[in-house]
C-alpha cells in the first residue's frame, strides 16, 4: 500500500512523561507505517522549554496560527516540586494557558464512548461535549473582607473621570464578605464564536445557560451577546446544517442535561465549566476517554487529551517496570488534527485513515483488549489486560483488515 500523502504540515506538540513515551509509539505503530507524515515538529517538553525560557511554547502557538491544525502531548505545568526535579530557570507557566491566550481559545472536551463502560447515567448513550468559558469572573476577582458598619458600593470612574455608584451592601449589623468580578464583551464574543463555529463543525446542537433572571446586567450580557451573535452569523448556517441553539436557565440546563440522551455540545460560563466538566467526565467513566480541542474564534484547532503526563506510570517505566496506560485520547487527538488537516487540504484519504483508526480503537476495546484502567470498569465478560505497548499492536492488527 502506498503511504497517504500529506499537503500540509500539522504542528506537531510534544510532551512530558509517560504521554511523551506513547506519543513515539503511536506515530511508529500506528502513523508512520501509513501516512507520509509531514509535521512541524516543536518540543514542549518541560527540559527543552526551560533551555529556551518558554520561546518554543510561544512559537509552536504561532505556528498553529500560520497552518491552522495542532496536535499537543500532554506537558508538565511546573510546580514547587517540579523546579528541584528538573533544575529550572522559572517556574514557567502552564502551555496550555499560554497557548488559548494567544490563539484566544475555548477548549471543548468530549468523551469517548464504548460498550461495556456504562456511564453512571444510562441514558447517556451519546456524549455530551463541556464548552468552557476560560476567562474572568471569579477565576479574576478582587475579594475584601468587610467589617461591621461598613458601607460597600460599586464604583467606575469613565474616561473622563466621571463616577457612577451602585451600592453593594450597608453592613450595619454584621461583619462580612464582597467580591467583584468581570468580565469583556470581546472575550464573550470569541466565546461564543468559537462555540457557534464548532457546533457546525461537529454537526451538533449548542446549548447555553446563565442565570440571567437573577443577574440581569452581568449574565443576561452573556445571553445578549450569543443571542445577537447567533442571529446575525450563524443563524441560516444552523438551520442549513438541521441543527439548534437553545438558551435556558443554568438549573434548567442541569435538569435537561441529566434527562437527555446526550449528542449536543453544552458551552458553560467559567465557574460552572469548571465544576460541570469534572462531573461529566467523572460521570462518563473515565479520564483516559476524555479528548480536548482548543477551537479558536477564528477556526484554528488544537487536539489534545484532557489528562495530564501519567506521571505515576512514568516512574513505573523508568524503573524498567511494565505499564498499562491508555492511549487512546492521546490516539485520538491525532486523529482528530489529521481528519481536521485532511478536510481543509481535501485530502479525503486522511479523513478515512482517520476514521478507521478510531473505529479499529473503538472495536479493539469491545472485543475485550483494553489497558488496565478501562479493565477494571468493563462489564465485558470476556476481557484482557494488556500492556501500553500490547494496546497498541492490537490496534494495529485491526486497522489493517480494515485499510
Ligand atoms: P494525570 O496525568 O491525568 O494522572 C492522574 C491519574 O489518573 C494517574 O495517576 C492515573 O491513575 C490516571 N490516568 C490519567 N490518565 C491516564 C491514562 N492515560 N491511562 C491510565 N491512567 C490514567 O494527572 P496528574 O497526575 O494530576 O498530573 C501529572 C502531570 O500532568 C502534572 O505535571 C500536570 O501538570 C500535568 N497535566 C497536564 C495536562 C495537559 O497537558 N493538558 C493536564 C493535566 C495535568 P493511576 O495512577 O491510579 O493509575
Ligand atoms: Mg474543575
Amino acid at each position: 500500500m502506498d503511504k497517504i500523502i500529506m499537503k500540509t504540515p500539522l504542528v506537531e506538540m510534544d510532551g512530558d512523561e509517560m504521554t511523551r513515551i506513547i506519543w513515539k509509539m503511536i506515530k511508529d505503530i500506528l502513523l508512520l507505517p501509513y501516512i507520509d507524515l509531514k509535521t512541524e515538529y516543536y518540543d514542549l517538553g518541560l527540559e527543552y522549554r526551560n533551555e529556551t525560557n518558554d520561546q518554543v511554547t510561544i512559537d509552536s502557538a504561532e505556528a498553529t496560527k500560520k497552518y491552522g491544525v495542532a496536535v499537543k502531548c500532554a506537558t508538565i505545568t511546573p510546580n514547587a516540586a517540579r523546579m528541584t526535579e528538573y533544575n529550572l530557570k522559572e517556574m514557567w507557566k502552564s502551555p496550555n494557558g499560554t497557548i488559548r491566550a494567544l490563539l484566544d481559545g475555548t477548549v471543548f472536551r468530549s468523551p469517548i464512548l464504548v460498550k461495556g463502560i456504562t456511564p453512571y447515567i444510562p441514558t447517556w448513550t451519546k456524549p455530551i461535549c463541556i464548552a468552557r468559558h476560560a476567562y474572568g469572573d471569579v477565576y479574576k476577582n478582587s475579594e475584601m473582607i468587610v467589617e461591621k458598619g461598613s458601607k460597600a458600593e460599586l464604583c467606575v470612574t469613565d474616561a473622563n473621570g466621571n463616577e457612577s455608584r451602585e451600592l453593594i451592601f450597608d453592613f450595619n449589623n454584621s461583619d462580612g464578605i464582597i467580591q467583584g468580578m468581570h468580565n469583556l464583551d470581546s472575550s464573550i464574543s470569541s466565546f461564543a464564536r468559537a462555540c457557534f463555529n464548532y457546533a457546525l463543525d461537529q454537526k451538533l446542537d449548542l446549548w447555553f445557560a446563565t442565570k440571567d433572571t437573577i443577574s440581569k446586567k452581568y449574565d443576561h450580557t452573556f445571553k445578549d451577546i450569543f443571542a445577537d451573535i447567533y442571529e446575525n452569523e450563524y443563524k441560516e448556517k444552523f438551520e442549513k446544517a438541521g441543527i439548534e441553539y437553545f438558551y435556558t436557565l443554568i438549573d434548567d440546563a442541569v435538569a435537561r442535561v441529566i434527562r437527555s440522551d446526550g449528542g449536543y455540545i453544552w458551552a458553560c460560563k467559567n465557574y460552572d465549566g469548571d465544576v460541570m466538566s469534572d462531573m461529566i467526565a467523572t460521570a462518563f467513566g473515565s479520564l483516559a476517554m476524555m479528548t480536548s480541542v482548543l477551537v479558536s474564534p477564528q477556526g484554528i484547532y488544537e487536539y489534545e487529551a484532557a489528562h495530564g503526563t501519567v506521571q505515576r506510570h512514568y516512574y513505573k517505566h523508568l524503573k524498567g517496570e511494565e505499564t498499562s496506560t491508555n492511549s487512546v485520547a492521546t490516539l485520538f487527538a491525532w486523529t482528530g488534527a489529521l481528519r481536521k488537516r485532511g478536510e481543509l487540504d481535501d485530502t479525503p484519504q486522511l479523513c478515512e485513515f482517520a476514521d478507521k483508526l478510531e473505529r479499529a480503537t473503538i472495536e479493539t476495546i469491545e472485543s475485550g483488549i483494553m489497558t488496565g484502567d478501562l479493565y477494571l470498569l468493563s462489564t465485558l465478560e470476556n476481557k484482557t489486560k494488556v500492556n501500553t505497548e500490547e494496546f497498541l499492536k492490537a490496534v494495529k492488527e485491526r486497522l489493517e483488515q480494515l485499510l
